[in-house]
């Protein structure tokens, strides 16, 4: 039995056949393209602030190498399994194609709950974590970075841990760094930037107009405060937010830079407002232009997608929408433009690229140069979604996914088989 189990690696296994359906790839030849490369699961021994020790489980993921060393995130989740992780993984290396980044798709993570851990003890755990990796991984073999429940001081701790055991200062070995520590102008914001950037280039073929639009997100950690915030600037007007602990609705708009103090102050969301507050699960299906779901995986469902009143559904998060809501949206493809996962968030990882390409070369831009460059990127892999769902009529999602997955399967073929 594989050991790539549960509903999240679920998805990504049927989202990838009915791709492979879709542009011929033969069932015999789908294994050699879904299934890791490898996977490590270590332990991680801490001491506990109360005296005693505690182990985690932590995993990395490395879905092929085909095009380059492998890349992304690790999460750090009270429910993370290997199977989430894998699924993770493979979507990375969907969305670095499409983008052509030249990476593998990576993801790791620990299973704890990082807001329930003192500072100290974060510190031990993601010293420990990368300790652990390091026969693993490298600059040209795997480039980790953040993703939920992670953020620049971990990556920083990762970039010091792996460069103490080098006996030299190695930044290529992680993005998401602070500037400070070997980071890029712009990757904290880069993956909120690159939704509003995308939701805007949705508007102009919708010939709809940001100002005076309304948006709903959900996730309120980097990328939906950023991506909030990336909208209102743009002159939409946000109705909604939601966390895991209060979701905020008010039909004149929220205050967002009173809800950005909150945040910075308790770390969520809970606690700014009696008057505002929300049922969560009903904030997904309020009426609004754009719904941003930027937080964890299968929100929207074959329930609930019917229901949904958005024009416009921007993925921020990996894996947002199962594929029963896929098959309900393909439906409303008239009502509801989809803007997919491993394009809408892509700009995180675009930005990486761009932070390991300057670590790589000791050659720093300016914020500038940084955002420009993104946008290209970004435009790039837009245009050639929608010329694909222009020619093939299918869905956004469909069309996103071939792009990725051909370009790997072609470089596969051209590197042929070893031995
Ligand atoms: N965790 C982010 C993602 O899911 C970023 C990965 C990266 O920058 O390598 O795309």
């Amino acid at each position: 039995m594989s050991i790539y189990t549960g509903p999240v690696f679920e998805m990504a296994r049927e989202q990838f056949n009915v791709v492979s359906d879709y542009i011929g790839i033969p069932v015999e030849d789908r294994d050699r393209l879904l299934l890791p490369k490898r996977a490590v699961a270590v332990a991680i021994p801490v001491h506990m602030d109360n005296g005693r020790e505690c182990v985690f489980e932590g995993f990395r993921v490395q879905h092929h190498l085909t095009l380059g060393p492998t890349k992304g995130g690790t999460r750090f989740s009270p429910t993370l399994d290997v199977g989430e992780v894998a699924a993770l993984a493979v979507w990375m290396s969907w969305k670095c194609a499409l983008c052509g980044l030249p990476y593998g798709g990576a993801k790791g993570g620990v299973t704890c709950d990082p807001y329930k851990l003192s500072r100290r003890e974060l510190e031990a755990v993601s010293r420990r974590y990368m300790q652990e990796m390091i026969p693993f991984v490298g600059p040209h073999t795997d480039v980790m970075a953040p993703d939920m429940g992670t953020n620049e001081q971990v990556m920083a701790w990762f970039m010091d841990t792996y460069s103490m055991y080098q006996g030299k200062t190695v930044t290529e070995i992680v993005t998401g760094k602070p500037v400070s520590a070997g980071g890029t102008e712009g990757r904290r914001e880069a993956t909120g930037r690159g939704v509003a950037h995308l939701v805007g280039r949705a508007m102009e073929r919708l010939q709809m107009n940001p100002g005076g639009a309304t948006a709903i997100v959900q996730g309120f950690g980097n990328v939906g405060s950023v991506t909030a915030l990336a909208l209102a600037e743009r002159g939409v007007k946000i109705l909604g937010v939601s966390d895991h602990t209060a979701a905020y609705y008010d039909r004149n708009g929220l205050d967002l830079a009173s809800l950005q103090r909150h945040v910075g102050e308790h770390g969520v969301l809970a606690g700014w407002s009696t008057e505002a507050l929300f049922d969560p699960g009903e904030l997904l299906v309020q009426p609004c232009d754009v719904l941003v779901p930027a937080a964890v995986e299968q929100v929207i469902t074959g329930e609930n997608a019917g229901r949904l009143r958005c024009r416009i559904l921007a993925e921020g998060a990996n894996g947002p929408t199962t594929p029963q809501a896929d098959r309900v949206l393909a439906g409303r493809r008239d009502e509801i433009f989809v803007i997919p996962d491993i394009l809408c968030n892509a700009g995180g990882v675009v930005v990486s690229y761009f932070e390991w390409v300057q670590d790589l070369q000791q050659f720093f831009w300016d914020e500038q140069e940084v955002l420009s460059r993104l946008a290209k990127v970004l435009d790039r892999a837009f245009t050639r979604v929608m010329a694909r769902v222009d020619s093939d009529h299918v869905p956004h999602r469909d069309a996103a996914l071939a792009i990725g997955v051909q370009k790997v399967r072609d470089a596969k073929k051209i590197r042929g088989l070893f031995p």
